[in-house]
This record gives structure tokens, C-alpha cells and sequence, in this order.
């Protein structure tokens, strides 16, 4: 189970902790703009548009990493494995801060393709984070 430090669903980022239950990641979408909306609002911060204007829409769950620094514990932690902090460019075009985790976390730097992988929550829902995956992009 994890112990990180998951805020409270707002009204607009519900939809994307339900879809987590299902291990779906995934975006808000303005279909007048035919852009991702992040982080998730109530209207859309470039048109304005609301209501059915505004949609979800599953991710790919497979991004780069746009910037990494690297978490180290104190011991007394215990022996969680390592991770880093990543801002991460999703191929939809949104850039999200998460924890880059997994056996190969330390290797990642900047342009590593990562993926999307999840930690159960005790409440059912599924925290996304980033794993590396095989093909290094440039
Ligand atoms: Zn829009």
C-alpha cells in the first residue's frame, strides 16, 4: 500500500481518480480546442468552453521525461526502492509531476521514455506513476 501523500479529490479531478480504480490514466480534453486540459478545471483555460465541451479521454500512458532529480532517503526509511521526481511530458502534450520508480529509476534522465504503472491506494483508487520503459527516446 502506499504512504505518499495523495490530496484530496477536487470536484474536477474526480473522474480521473475513478478511472484509477481501473488503472486507467486518464486526461481532461477540450473538444473545441482539440487540446488536453492540465490540470483538470471546470472550463477550459485557453477557449473558455465548459460543460460538454469538456471530456475524458484515456491516455496512452507513455511519455518522456522532461526533468528528473533524484530521491535519496535516509536508511532509517528503510528499504523502499529508489526514486525519483520527474516532470514527465505525456505524448498528449501535458506535462505531469510524478515519481519516476522500479528497478531502473536511477538511470532515468532527461528524454528516457517512461510509462505509466500504478500503486494501489487503500481506498481502491491507483496512484500513477512512472516506470522506464525498454526504447530510449532522443
Ligand atoms: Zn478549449
Amino acid at each position: 500500500m502506499s504512504e505518499r501523500n495523495v490530496g484530496p479529490a477536487s470536484p474536477e479531478s474526480g473522474p480521473f481518480w475513478e478511472a484509477t480504480r481501473e488503472r486507467r490514466l486518464v486526461l481532461q480534453w477540450c473538444t473545441a480546442c482539440e487540446e488536453p486540459i492540465q490540470y483538470p478545471r471546470s472550463f477550459c483555460p485557453r477557449c473558455q468552453a465548459s460543460g460538454s465541451s469538456l471530456e475524458w479521454r484515456d491516455a496512452s500512458g507513455l511519455g518522456v521525461v522532461y526533468a528528473i532529480v533524484v530521491e535519496h532517503k535516509p536508511e532509517a526509511m528503510g528499504e523502499e526502492s529508489p526514486y525519483a521526481v520527474a516532470l514527465v511530458d505525456l505524448e498528449e502534450g501535458v506535462r505531469l509531476m510524478t515519481n519516476i520508480v522500479g528497478p531502473d529509476a536511477l538511470s532515468a534522465t532527461i528524454s528516457t521514455g517512461v510509462r505509466v504503472t500504478w500503486e494501489p491506494l487503500e481506498d481502491g483508487r491507483n496512484l500513477p506513476l512512472f516506470e522506464v520503459s525498454a526504447a530510449k527516446q532522443v
